[in-house]
């Protein structure tokens, strides 16, 4: 009798894999969660926090867009997304440090960013695409060490210096009067912690990819516009390859069934 060519693990569960599996579901049903996104504190430049579990950005044009649909009627849109991650994607230091120093310090990864964003907005869209159906840049992002604070009157240097460098990329000639929205996963403050104020220890994981939070409030915000999901892509370096850091990128695309790409093959 042949031996059978099944390994003897098929069937095991891998403990890795388990961890892995577990890290991406959220403890708490996100219905509960969302309760907590009214709390929102408007922030310089158009910024807002939302608890203190996330920074977003929404520019002029991707507000005018959103707002541009009536609710229930066929105006409603479909948005195909070109979303990227920050630090060593979208941007690297001009120090070549790690971490930036200051707003100031960043550059884009490298000359072909800024171009390789207008040529994808710009290209013209399939015959059969439905009129209703507009392109926006999202950026989505991991900033574990920035502190973003419940009290409203005192953003943290660390918060305030991603709003500015986030601003100054915002409005550089290659994204300004660009349909471009970004997210990024911020921490509460050991005093927030003590004083039990900001957002639930659930909703700051639920954000930091590889969970998906920060695309589901994508979702809330597009609304009741759509993502198309099939066209849509995810630029991002966490890729689990032997040189990243971590695989973040890769499984949050995976979890959402969005295309994953690293910034190797989008940008040369
Ligand atoms: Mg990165």
């Amino acid at each position: 009798m042949p031996k059978s060519k099944i390994p003897a693990s098929a069937g095991r569960k891998n403990p890795k894999v388990e961890k892995k599996a577990a890290l991406l579901v959220p403890k708490t049903p996100i219905s509960e969660l969302q309760l907590h996104h009214k709390t929102t504190c408007n922030r310089k430049y158009g910024f807002q926090s939302l608890g203190t579990h996330c920074l977003r950005y929404i520019s002029p044009r991707a507000k005018e867009l959103i707002e541009s649909q009536k609710e229930g009627s066929s105006e409603q849109r479909v948005f195909h997304v070109a979303a990227f991650d920050l630090d060593d994607t979208l941007i690297k230091t001009k120090t070549g440090m790690k971490f930036s120093r200051s707003a100031d310090d960043w550059k884009w990864w490298n000359e072909n960013v800024p171009k390789k964003v207008a040529d994808w907005l710009e290209q013209p869209f399939p015959a059969d695409t439905p009129a209703n159906t507009s392109r926006v840049i999202v950026v989505f992002t991991n900033q574990g060490s920035v502190v973003n604070t419940a009290k409203p009157t005192t953003p943290s240097k660390s918060l305030d210096t991603l709003i500015e460098k986030l601003n100054q990329i915002a409005n550089s000639p290659a994204l300004a009067g660009v349909p471009l929205l970004a997210y990024a996963a911020t921490r509460k403050g050991a005093a927030d912690k003590k004083a039990h104020l900001g957002s639930p220890p659930e909703l700051h994981d639920e954000f930091r990819k590889p969970n998906t939070g920060m695309w589901k409030q994508l979702q809330r915000d597009l609304a009741p516009g759509t993502p198309a999901l099939d066209v849509s892509f995810f630029v991002g370096d966490a890729a689990g390859r032997k040189k990243d850091f971590s695989d973040s990128d890769v499984n949050f695309a995976r979890a959402l069934g969005l295309r994953h790409i690293v910034p190797e093959d989008f940008f040369t």
